[in-house]
């Protein structure tokens, strides 16, 4: 069985009338980063309330009276993203514990590469887990922390976990937004009115008409309170080194990183990558709808017309959220249709963000022939991915990852395209700005590509908790 790994959607809100409200509707415009299942946790000044469900969050929150089950002025909610069996619902988040301190309640965007191996120390000392998610390392981590504050609990228990992680948390009458020392999951800071807000992207606070007031940092816990923020920065000051996907693949286009639109870095990784592999062809052709702006890009870059050769059925989840191969080969074909009468007898170029086991490449070239395309040049956006990830992304195991098996012309011949060219590591980072890649410290946590990690991972070689023998307790609950 694979590792847990997860990339989900974080929110939180502090002091609002309509908390679990505008949570659920942030955590509606953040559900492309998780849609196995969904919870808010809210506080009304006495007690925490907790609905958590599997499934989509229009499907789950907007039903009977479920918000009327969660009263008061604060709220943290998070949507899950997960990619082994455990698509269970005692792993859906917000987590919550009663510490001597107080409740607490936390969600959890990103992966901790160090989680197993802390887990294994945890339960040596006694420590009793519920879930299979590296997010309960964290709880077991404060809840075990001798400090007396419950912001140094948190801090303790940060020093302690790796690897790529944004918390949203609420206790002792508190938001706490934290990320990691590399930045390498996003959080910002919205206000709506008098209320703070935070969340995985700005995407979730236009939805709800709150401003965007500014990032957390890099290693930074920021602590909401009446008192306004306060903000501590408890590890040594390194660069931020922000996961370059977020850029390709994750983030919504319309969000904004750094005062620019997830938009407009796409459009411009299609630029770049129509200067370094153009080809003559009838048209270009997005894979919807995650090649739309790189393809709008490269389309703008040669004066090229693009054509929806390919529709897309939105009533089906992203491909990846499928367990097994089996369905996630099917999911393709549930998901894209081809526009026949476009196609027959021409010769196309095929434009997606990435390319990662090539189940999406191999199902839609084939229909794309089987309804008379002449020739399919497929152009990826980003450079092969070679690289397991251990921060949050999901592409978790080396053998499952088309580019570490094949060099370019064995994945040409695998997903049968007539030519395959991918964006060079040189073109994506002069896409994002950069003259070139800072080869001591990449501006990007761009391992996946470079096999260059920004902090070890631990739990690389580890075995699971299912092969451990570590998850009785999770599968009998
Ligand atoms: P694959 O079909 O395995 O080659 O995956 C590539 C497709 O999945 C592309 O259309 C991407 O937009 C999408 N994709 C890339 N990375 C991820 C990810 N981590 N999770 C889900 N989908 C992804």
């Amino acid at each position: 069985m694979r590792q847990l790994k997860e990339e989900c959607g974080v929110f939180g809100i502090f002091n609002n009338k309509d908390a679990a409200a505008l949570t659920a509707l942030g955590l509606h415009a953040l559900q492309h980063r998780g849609q196995e299942g969904c919870g808010i946790v809210t506080f009304d000044n006495k007690n925490f309330y907790a609905e958590r469900r599997l499934g989509l969050v229009g499907d789950n929150f907007t039903k009977g009276k479920i918000l009327e089950k969660l009263p008061g002025g604060y709220a943290i909610g998070h949507n899950r993203y997960s990619t082994s069996g455990n698509n269970l619902i005692k792993n859906v988040q917000p987590f919550f514990a009663n510490l001597h301190t107080g409740g607490i309640a936390i969600a959890h965007n990103g992966n901790l590469s160090n989680a197993i191996h802390l887990r294994k120390e945890l339960v040596k000392e006694g420590s009793i887990f519920q879930t299979t998610s590296d997010t309960e390392t964290i709880v077991q981590l404060i809840a075990k922390s001798k400090r007396s504050k419950i912001i140094d609990k948190i801090i303790e228990a940060i020093f302690k976990i790796q690897g790529g992680y944004a918390l949203t948390i609420f206790t002792n009458k508190k938001l706490i937004g934290v990320r990691d020392p590399f930045g390498i999951r996003p959080l910002v800071i919205g206000k709506i009115n008098n209320s703070y807000v935070l969340a995985s992207e700005t995407c979730a606070f236009d939805i709800i008409g709150a401003k965007f007031v500014r990032e957390v940092d890099n290693g930074e816990v920021v602590v909401i309170s009446e008192n306004g923020i306060d903000s501590f920065k408890p590890f040594p000051k390194i660069k931020e080194r922000p996961c370059i996907f977020e850029y390709i693949y994750f983030a919504r286009p319309d969000s904004i990183i750094k005062n620019v639109s997830v938009y407009e870095y796409r459009k411009k990784l299609g630029a770049s990558l129509a200067k370094e592999s153009h080809i003559e062809s009838d048209f270009i052709v997005p894979v919807p709808d995650s090649g739309v702006p790189a393809a709008i890009g490269y389309s703008e870059e040669v004066k090229k017309n693009i054509e929806l050769g390919i529709i897309r059925n939105h009533y089906v989840g992203r491909t990846f959220i499928e367990p097994t191969q089996q369905i996630r080969s099917l999911g393709v074909k549930l998901k894209h249709s081809i526009n026949k009468s476009l196609i027959k007898n021409k010769s196309l170029i095929l434009i997606d963000d990435s390319l990662v086991r090539g189940t999406t490449s191999v199902k839609i070239i084939k229909m794309l022939y089987e309804f008379g395309a002449k020739e399919v040049h497929m152009r990826i956006a980003s450079p092969p991915i070679k690289h397991p990830d251990y921060y949050g992304v999901d592409t978790p195991d080396k053998k499952e990852l088309l580019a570490s098996k094949l060099d370019l012309e064995g994945m040409r011949k695998f997903i049968n395209a007539t030519t395959l060219r991918f964006l060079s590591i040189e073109g994506l980072y002069k896409s994002m700005g950069y003259e070139k890649r800072n080869s001591s410290y990449p501006q990007f946590t761009d391992h996946c590509f470079t096999g260059e990690y920004p902090v070890e991972p631990v739990d690389a070689n580890k075995k699971s908790f299912e092969k451990e023998g570590l998850s009785f307790l999770s599968s009998k609950l």
